[in-house]
């Protein structure tokens, strides 16, 4: 029989910053292949991963967007074009390691990757592959948090796992105070009122109204990806 697991549908939310890595280039082939690695461990025993991939290792468009008269929604274009590149890069490595990998992008790049399809990114998973969603949600002036709650919701995944830097969500900025403490378990309510970095408006609401919890951890703790995924105690648990 097969062990049972928390979750059976997953959707991992990898930013851009984690999979540069300390490194100084974009990506950091050694986060890309730990990321490949656990996720491999895991679909191995069952259990449906989607991933969405940011792109600000690359391009952010809210940073660019006014210096030299660049308007947002170009910076934004470009910004979602970065995460075409982490998605593209993200499944190379994951086919090197024999997990059958699809990209579907939000905008149609057909020589490149699948359009975005609900159904047939559904029918993958169930065959055990995993779908790596890019261009985020294919629009501007979002994020891909909210891309990551969005696809989330619509392929009826359980829960939003966010891969970082940092072991989960603090009371305060612990690079301004070493003593802020991580919080184990947060409500939506206090996530908003007490305005914690841990994504951006859009997405946490879409989160709460949804009520899909989402776990904040720490990627570049070894096992912890696998953890996750497979509903074990790590970072940061938010739900309603
Ligand atoms: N972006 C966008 N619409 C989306 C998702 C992303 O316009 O639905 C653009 C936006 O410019 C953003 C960039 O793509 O800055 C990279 O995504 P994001 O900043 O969310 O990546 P991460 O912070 O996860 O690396």
């Amino acid at each position: 029989s097969t062990p049972s697991f928390r979750w059976r549908r997953v959707l991992l939310k990898v930013s851009g910053e984690a999979l540069a890595g300390d490194q100084k280039q974009n990506i950091d082939p050694k986060v890309t292949m730990a990321i490949a690695r656990e996720v491999a461990s895991v679909t191995r025993l069952g259990i449906e991963v989607a991933i969405v991939v940011g792109g600000g290792n690359i391009f952010r468009g809210s940073s660019w967007a006014g210096s030299s008269g660049l308007d947002r929604s170009s910076a934004d274009y470009i910004g979602m074009l970065a995460t075409v590149m982490n998605a593209i890069y993200l499944q190379a490595t994951m086919e090197s390691l024999g997990i059958p990998t699809r990209v579907q992008t939000a905008f149609r790049m057909s020589e490149v990757a699948e359009p975005y399809i609900r159904r047939r990114a559904v029918r993958h998973l169930e065959k055990g592959r995993v779908v790596i969603f890019a261009a985020g949600t294919g629009n501007p002036f979002f994020t891909t948090d909210t891309a990551a709650a969005l696809r989330c919701a619509e392929i009826n995944a359980e829960v939003v796992l966010k891969a970082t830097n940092v072991d989960g969500v603090y009371n305060e900025d612990p690079r301004d105070n070493p003593n802020a403490c991580l919080l184990e378990n947060l409500t939506y309510h206090e996530v908003i009122s007490k305005e914690l970095s841990v994504m951006d408006l859009t997405a946490i609401t879409l989160c709460q109204e949804n009520n899909i919890p989402v776990v904040v951890f720490n990627l570049n703790k070894a096992g912890n990806i696998a953890k996750a995924i497979k509903g074990e105690k790590v970072g940061t648990l938010i739900e309603g």
